[in-house]
């Protein structure tokens, strides 16, 4: 996956003093490569500068919220400007080995046919190539960091309170509900992913589950466990309602073998028969957008749905700001696959190939969550009640 950051913003930033400029001193903060110091390597500061709305924050230094970007060598060899053999070195992403010397003309190559179009939905400009850096997601997987705090409750409140407020009752029309239940479905699936990789003893860096964390902060309210289960529907039915473009889609990861199991992988997942028959149409998106105040409210909710976007920009610890990106950027493709593209329209003029990579990371996340709620719900309730 490519990281993107901003030329310049295109929405007006609605959130505490943005008169500030950027603080970010570009090679100042590089490090000697320890594990804590990984925040603080040049991209990720510069990255960091991306934040419209409290750009005099400071990115944390947890020692769980480092990425590991790819050294160039570790690029398939059809990403590479040039070829050469790789040595067993090479191939490791290694923690504090940040430097990604990236051939910043990769994507036409990696991906041929695949375009760039600016998402209706979110608010991501990929096409400043010399701003992104490369990031395997395997080595970097969303887990316990321990982002906590001021930072962290900021960015929810900024998110639930100015752009999809809880409803009371009957309040809200249904479009305006689907807003909220995709952000509140996202954020139970990042508790409960919190939950199910948890430091759970520092000193032995024991990791496991965390059943508590799981109740208190998802199953003990119905409607949050009800909104994952929402949030992966609808993502799920964009993903099969883009099935045929998905399947045809070249994936080059730089290995024959590889490639034709991921293409062999997706079928699988797009026309599994028992997935079809328990579930043919996960989510009606036609029923949306129908009434005189339709295109009103499509392009107010959009507007919304693009200031979550923005605001993932401001998370404070960088492991939590790829996954939180990665999966709004995920989400902004379901919604533009579900209510900005006609049956007619050729899908693969309109797909980022991160766009792509988000939405299949999203529906997997979403699924993995379903998972352990559903094999762990029971045992985590029977925990707590048990105390
Ligand atoms: P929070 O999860 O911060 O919730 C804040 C408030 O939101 C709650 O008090 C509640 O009123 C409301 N709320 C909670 N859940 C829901 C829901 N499902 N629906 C509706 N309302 C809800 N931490 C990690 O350890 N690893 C990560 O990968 C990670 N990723 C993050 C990504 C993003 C985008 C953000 C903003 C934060 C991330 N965090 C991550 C931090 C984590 O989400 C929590 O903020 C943190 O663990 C503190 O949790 P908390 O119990 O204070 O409640």
């Amino acid at each position: 996956i490519a990281l993107a950051s901003r030329a310049k913003p295109e929405i007006s930033p609605k959130f505490g003093d943005t008169n500030k400029s950027c603080q970010c001193s570009q090679g100042k903060h590089r490090h000697k490569g320890t594990v804590e110091d990984c925040c603080c390597d040049y991209e990720t500061v510069k990255l960091w500068c991306d934040c419209l709305f409290w750009p005099e924050d400071h990115m944390c230094r947890l020692r769980y919220c480092s990425v590991c970007e790819c050294p160039e060598s570790e690029f398939p060899d059809s990403f590479k400007p040039f070829q050469r053999t790789l040595s067993s070195d090479d191939l490791k992403c290694r923690e504090g080995k940040s430097q990604a010397a990236v051939d910043r003309t990769l994507d036409s190559k990696a991906f041929r046919g695949w375009t760039e179009t600016d998402n209706p939905w979110t608010y991501d400009d990929e096409t400043d190539n010399s701003k992104m850096t490369y990031v395997n997601l395997q080595l970097n997987p969303e887990l316990y960091t321990g982002y906590n705090g001021t930072s962290a409750r900021r960015i929810w409140d900024a998110v639930y309170s100015e752009n999809c407020p809880k409803y009371p009752a009957e309040e809200l029309c249904q479009e305006e509900k689907i807003l909220y239940k995709l952000i509140s479905g996202l954020h139970s699936s990042i508790s409960v992913h919190i939950a199910s990789d948890y430091l759970i003893d520092e000193a032995t860096n024991l990791w496991g589950h965390n059943l508590e964390i799981m109740y208190y902060r998802v199953l003990q309210y119905p409607n949050r466990v009800e909104n994952l289960y929402f949030t992966f529907l609808f993502v799920l039915r964009a993903v099969t309602k883009a099935a045929e473009y998905l399947e045809q889609a070249e994936y080059d990861t730089g290995n024959p073998t590889e490639d034709l199991k991921t293409q062999s992988l997706m079928k699988q997942l797009l026309y599994d028969p028992k997935l079809q028959a328990a579930c043919p149409l996960p989510f009606d998106e036609a029923k949306l957008w129908k009434g005189q105040r339709g295109p009103e409210l499509k392009q107010k909710i959009q507007a919304q749905f693009k200031n979550i976007s923005a605001v993932m920009d401001c998370v404070g610890c960088e492991k939590c700001r790829l996954w939180g990106k990665l999966q709004v950027s995920g989400l902004g493709t379901a919604l533009k696959i579900l209510f900005s593209v006609n049956d007619e329209e050729n899908l693969v003029q309109i797909f980022q190939r991160n766009e792509v990579i988000a939405l299949m990371n999203l529906l997997n996340r979403l699924s993995e969550s379903v998972k352990f709620v559903h094999e762990m719900g029971a045992a985590a309730e029977k925990l707590v009640q048990g105390r």
